[in-house]
């Protein structure tokens, strides 16, 4: 068995581990990023970026890559997939970029091919052990000897479960399935362009939802439906053909026409987060930390945030520029900001009406969002906008994101900003 000595292991190359990469070269830290599957899947969960994420992006000049990756701008953002405008928020970045995930973990693992870091692919974590000065990992034909260990490993984390981390939350009822489907012809009444939130998703019988998003090519779009009331037995049953024609002939009538199913996936409603983020010189990261329905286009975003904030920590106190306690703030900031999420996502789903009741609430709910502060409330949610930690400060500032603000001299950069010139 080869063995090998690194700063910082990073168990899988999603988009969390890629953005963690990337923070960790930026800073000079020495880092193997890990990664089980060959190749990437090029299977796009997720399509967009919230603003908070945009934002992020910038400060490390790349946005410009996902953005001359993306295939469109959306003005607003959904609660319950009910529009809501990021106007009131002074950013910069008030929409959501439209973008594949396997386009944002190429933009990323571009970069930090640049930054000299390659993904060691074909290598699954199988095994780690941890005593005071370092970790142990076994992966493969590799051991590899490291300070730290982050576990960026999804939903299934095998470094979470090797820590025994409990991972408890709402075990939800129903299911969804996404499929990016070709059409032969435009279906009849499918948008064509993805410009809004605003009648991108349907509601049939209770429970029941169908939505329609088009993507980069022609006649390509992203379904998503699924029940909020009943799943199948087996959760990892693959997706039938005959299951998405069904959901597409609900929507569009038998007029419309299946060209390709060109990938197809099932998730559930469930909300896990992790009791703990850190346990001595391991971490969990993104979905190995927090997993949930995908209301409001949240995940990814959350889990490059969380990069973003440890990646710094991490290699400040690698640098010895930082005590070992700053690395105990990064579970006190980001688990909370997970927990908020779980929380609007669980709101959302109650907003998914199944009862008439329920629909009588929903209707006076979406009432309520045209008061702009309710707009303001519910986009800073699902944005990433409203971020606050919570310090020991008592200024009203203290712990909230620093808003865009434009100097009028800009001094040097705190690193490369070279493709969008801004910080
Ligand atoms: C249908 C659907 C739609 C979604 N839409 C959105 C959306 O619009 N917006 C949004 O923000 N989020 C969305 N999400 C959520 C988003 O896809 C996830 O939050 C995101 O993938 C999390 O990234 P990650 O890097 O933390 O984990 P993952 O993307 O799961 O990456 C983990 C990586 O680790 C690798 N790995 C696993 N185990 C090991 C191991 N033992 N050793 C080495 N490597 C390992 C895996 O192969 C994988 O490459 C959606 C999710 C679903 C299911």
């Amino acid at each position: 068995m080869a063995e090998l000595t690194t700063e910082v292991v990073i168990a899988g190359a999603g988009p969390t581990g890629l953005m963690l990469a990337n923070e960790l070269a930026l800073a000079g830290v020495d880092t193997s990023v890990l990664e089980r599957m060959h190749e990437r899947t090029g299977l796009s969960k997720a399509l967009n970026l919230q603003p908070r994420t945009a934002e992020v992006l910038d400060l490390r000049g790349l946005l410009g890559r996902a953005q001359d990756r993306s295939f469109a701008t959306v003005a607003d953002g959904h609660f319950a997939v009910i529009p809501v405008s990021y106007a009131g928020w002074n950013t910069r970045h008030p929409y959501q970029l439209g973008i594949p995930q396997a386009e944002v973990e190429a933009a990323l693992e571009e970069r930090l091919a640049e930054q000299g870091v390659k993904v060691r692919r074909g290598h699954e974590l199988t095994s780690v052990t941890q005593n005071a000065t370092g970790v142990t990992v076994e992966a493969g034909d590799l051991l590899i000897r490291a300070k730290y260990l982050v576990g960026c490993d999804g939903g299934r984390s095998t470094v979470r479960k090797a820590l025994k981390m409990p991972f408890e939350g709402i075990e939800g009822q129903g299911h969804g399935v996404a499929a990016d489907v070709l059409f032969a012809r435009t279906p009849p009444g499918a948008p064509t362009q993805w410009r809004s939130m605003a009648d991108m998703v349907t509601s049939g019988s209770p429970g029941k939802f169908i939505g329609v998003i088009p993507l980069a090519e022609p006649n390509l779009y992203r379904i998503t439906f699924g029940d909020r009331l009943n799943r199948p037995r087996n959760l990892r049953a693959e997706v039938t053909p005959d299951e998405v024609a069904k959901a597409v002939t609900e929507r569009f009538g038998p007029e419309a026409k299946i060209a390709e199913i060109r990938w197809a996936s099932r998730f559930s409603d469930d909300s896990r987060l992790a009791q703990n983020y850190r346990v001595g010189r391991i971490f969990l990261a993104g979905d190995a930390a927090h997993t949930h329905f995908p209301a409001g286009g949240q995940g990814l975003n959350m889990g490059i945030q969380d990069a973003m904030n440890l990646g710094w920590k991490l290699a400040a106190t690698l640098h010895n520029q930082a005590p070992t306690t700053l690395l105990d703030t990064y579970e006190q900031e980001r688990r909370p900001v997970a927990k908020q999420v779980l929380d609007n996502i669980a709101a959302q789903n109650a907003l998914i009406p199944t009862t008439p009741n329920q629909l009588a609430l929903r209707a006076l709910f979406r009432d309520l969002t045209e008061i702009p502060e309710v707009q303001h409330h519910l986009s800073g949610l699902i944005s990433g906008l409203n971020i606050k930690y919570e310090t020991q400060d008592p200024h009203p500032a203290a712990g909230t994101r620093l808003p865009d603000i434009k100097t009028p001299k800009a001094t040097q950069a705190p690193y490369s900003t070279k493709e969008t010139g801004s910080y």
